[in-house]
């Protein structure tokens, strides 16, 4: 299917500026248009075509043109959220996990806004994530905030004074490698990651070692901590501890008080969260500022990305 050439078929009735915001995940792609408050005016969900590259943007600028017939309107900006290490300057795909097929390398911004002919800023996802829950989200109007996303694997963000910090390289926030939390092999080769134990796929492995069965996902570990099951409740207490440890050395570096949550993973919150309180109660920062500690409230990630096109268009002074 191709984007649209021309303009949404409009009445003359003034509508509000819509933006657009997009998740680009290892299996489905999230679209939104939102307005400038946040709210949600039109979504879809479709699975990432197996293609990958090329398909997953023509995919995108289909989601859109579809979004905005619904909406009977057409959108300033798009922000799109991907996984890996993404350089927001040049909207280029740096790194990114095997998942993703012909992505490394691509200058997905141009290559969208080409399609879509309209400015697209993109970001890796878990900074959109942490983005949208600084504006819209469950630490609205903090200005320091670190964001860990709990899945597959683990990702992070931090927040300096009201912006991104992206590193030189747009890796920086990674907390899911930082060192010394285990004795295992982490998937980015490295050895003992936070995310060699706080992952969904982690807390499924570690499980597996404490009873010697095969490899359950973090969701039915989570059934069987749920249940009572020792083993499980175990393995979320490590993770709970190794957080915190992880979370109380970047928040102490940067000075940051404010912590989301969020991922899959963290739907199973009540599990991690008596090692991970008790971990920050024994660790108070220095600062002696307390951490305040909130799981995500925005359901759809394609929000964070939206406010990246909010921003995008407020930097640049254009009318959204
Ligand atoms: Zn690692």
């Amino acid at each position: 299917m191709q984007p649209a050439k021309t303009p949404v078929a409009m009445d003359d009735t003034p509508r509000p500026a819509l933006l657009a915001g997009v998740d680009v995940g290892g299996t489905k792609i999230a679209a939104v248009l939102v307005s400038r408050s946040g709210e949600v005016i039109a979504s879809d969900t479709q699975p990432v075509p197996a293609q990958g590259g090329g398909a997953v943007l023509r995919a995108v600028a289909a989601m859109l043109e579809s979004l905005e017939h619904e909406a009977g309107s057409r959108v300033t900006a798009l922000g799109l959220g991907a996984a890996g290490i993404i350089d927001s300057g040049t909207g280029t795909v740096l790194a990114a996990s095997e998942l993703f097929t012909d992505w490394v390398g691509r200058r997905i911004g141009t290559e969208l806004e080409s399609l879509i002919e309209r400015p697209v800023t993109v970001a890796n996802d878990v900074n959109a994530f942490l983005v949208g829950e600084t504006r819209w989200g469950a630490l609205s109007g903090a200005r320091n905030a670190l964001g860990v996303m709990l899945g597959t694997g683990v990702g992070g963000a931090i927040m300096l004074d009201g912006r991104l910090f992206e590193g030189p390289s747009g890796g920086a926030g990674e907390i899911g490698h930082t060192p010394r939390h285990s004795d295992h092999r982490c998937t980015c080769g490295g050895v003992g990651h936070l995310e060699t134990v706080a992952s969904g796929r982690s807390i499924g492995l570690r499980y597996a070692e404490r009873t010697g069965g095969s490899p359950l996902t973090g969701e039915e570990t989570a059934r069987r901590a749920a249940a009572g099951d020792p083993a499980a409740l175990a393995v979320f207490h490590d993770a709970g501890r190794a957080l915190a440890n992880a979370v109380l050395t970047a928040g102490t570096l940067f000075d940051v008080d404010h912590v989301v949550i969020g991922g899959g993973v963290a739907n199973a919150w009540e599990f991690w969260g008596p090692a991970f309180d008790a971990t920050v109660a024994e660790n108070p920062p220095v600062s002696r500022r307390p951490l305040t500690v909130r799981l995500a409230t925005l359901t759809n990630p394609a929000i964070g990305a939206a406010t990246l096109a909010l921003d995008a268009v407020d930097s640049t002074g254009a009318t959204a």
